[in-house]
């Protein structure tokens, strides 16, 4: 008993598009089929400790990204309990999923600002601040609350220091803040046609009139961003679904609405063996048995001209919360960063609001006041009195480069503080004052000494109270 009902509107809709050296027999027959499970290594947070080392010893790369493997086996337990995901040293990505940020980096080399406009989970936000080296300056905006939550989970994770988060209906980007970017990548929400392999109930809700309705959004969004890219900047169009309306009329309506301002970037040589993915129009059109992998579309564009700017938009920014800091709490906070042999890095600036001290990257600052973002860069420290008491974020982000103030745990021990725990035994343990946590040479989170004990200060959102952690 097939596990997926296809409706037979969708069989007929594919079979008019699908090439020619592809049967719909193949589509629907690997749909059946359980997905190869991947990963996308972290390259902000390297080199991989034993753990990880363990989990990737037999995978297979993929072609199309030199930190995505595909795992050899099903493991048994969920990878997000793997303390290498904890930690933020892997991202649980399909393998088709990683094709936006490489054919984004492979058309912008060293882009300077960069928007990610439908960010939510983070997959592609965390894989793009990685290419970027954190580097620049990246706007991952989300128009859904709960999932925006989800995003900053990960970009904290992740160890992601050159980001902005924003929290619009991103029709709203061409308006506000028109030929700004270098890039911009619009993964688009979309009726997950390919995704099926994950979740065999992506076509409980599909019909035709749905994805036309999806269709008439993704237009609205693809004009948006194509107003927000600087001339020559770079446009990537994503989608995880298969039929055209979504996909190749998406980018038909861009094509016809800038005619004379727009090229389409052929993708064909974006890895070896893109070409058997290649539409015409120089997209790649994955199809799910190519590569047994998910339904991707991914298509990518230059803007060659300027284009006149919607009429700005009728909203109230509101007060900027945040000022510059003081050169004395600049020089207080300095000295206690210099505690563990960090300092702020020259591509980020101080910025305060009330007690608490935040590093801006200085790529995103030229964008305050001209739209409301709900965090920028990194927290870094609360002040209390004469104390700082630092932010998971912050080690997270830095605190793999810290030389001094830092514990090394074992299996045993990071498994007690990832639960919770109080953590005894710990070699080397000042006898007072914040500790970074460490395993296998990478930043678990804060702790501080207390009477020859690791007192826990995991957020208490990330504990992981039941879960097994693995190693
Ligand atoms: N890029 C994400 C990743 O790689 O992890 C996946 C993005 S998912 C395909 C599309 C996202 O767009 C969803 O999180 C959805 O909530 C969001 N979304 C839907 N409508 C939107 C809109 N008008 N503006 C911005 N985001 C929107």
């Amino acid at each position: 008993m097939p596990k997926v009902e296809f409706p037979q509107e969708f069989i007929e809709n594919t079979k008019a598009i699908l090439p020619s050296h592809l049967s719909i027999e193949s589509l629907l027959d690997i749909c059946q089929q359980p997905l190869r499970k991947s990963i996308r290594l972290n390259s902000l947070k390297m080199p991989a400790g034993e753990s990880l080392q363990k989990l990737t010893a037999q995978a297979d790369p993929i072609p199309w990204c030199p930190e995505g493997v595909w795992l050899n086996g099903q493991p048994t337990y969920q990878l997000g309990n793997h303390v290498s995901h904890l930690n933020g040293q892997f991202y649980i990505q399909e393998a088709s999923s990683m094709l936006p940020p490489m054919a984004l980096s492979y058309l912008c080399e060293k882009p300077t600002l960069v928007l990610d406009m439908a960010a939510a989970p983070g997959s592609k936000t965390t894989q793009l601040a990685a290419l970027m080296g954190n580097q620049g300056g990246l706007v991952a905006n989300e128009l859904s609350g709960s999932r925006l939550k989800g995003l900053f989970t990960n970009i904290q994770r992740c160890g992601v220091r050159n980001a902005a988060l924003t929290h619009f209906d991103a029709s709203v980007f061409g308006a506000a803040l028109p030929n700004t970017f270098d890039a911009v990548l619009l993964d688009a929400p979309c009726s997950g046609e390919g995704s099926v392999r994950k979740d065999p109930d992506a076509f409980k809700n599909w019909s035709l009139e749905s994805t036309e309705q999806l269709a008439a959004v993704q237009k609205q969004l693809i004009v948006s961003a194509f107003h927000a890219l600087k001339p020559n900047g770079i446009l990537v169009y994503s989608t995880c679904t298969l039929n055209a309306q979504e996909n190749q009329d998406v980018c038909q309506h861009l094509l016809e609405t800038f005619a004379g301002k727009v090229e389409a970037r052929s993708l064909g040589n974006l890895f070896e063996g893109a070409s058997k993915a290649q539409t015409a129009e120089g997209y790649l059109h994955i199809w799910p048995q190519l590569f047994d992998c998910e339904g991707f579309f991914i298509a990518a564009f230059t803007k060659t001209g300027t284009t006149d700017a919607p009429p700005p938009l009728d909203y109230k920014l509101g007060k900027f919360p945040y000022g510059p800091m003081t050169r004395k709490a600049q020089s207080a906070i300095d000295e206690h960063l210099s505690n563990y042999g960090l300092s702020r890095p020259a591509e980020m600036t101080w910025y305060q609001r009330d007690n608490a001290y935040w590093l801006f990257p200085n790529a995103l600052t030229p964008l305050i006041n001209k739209i409301r973002m709900d965090r920028i860069g990194v927290k870094v420290a609360e002040q209390f009195k004469r104390d700082f008491r630092l932010s998971h974020e912050y080690v997270m982000a830095f605190g793999q480069h810290a030389t001094q103030g830092r514990v090394s745990l074992d299996a045993v021990q990071a498994r007690d503080y990832l639960q919770g725990k109080v953590v005894s035994g710990v070699d080397g343990l000042p006898a007072k004052g914040e500790v970074i946590i460490t395993f296998e040479a990478q930043v678990l989170g804060l702790g501080k000494a207390v009477n020859g004990k690791v007192k826990n200060l995991l957020p208490r959102d990330l504990v992981r109270d039941q879960a097994v952690t693995e190693f």
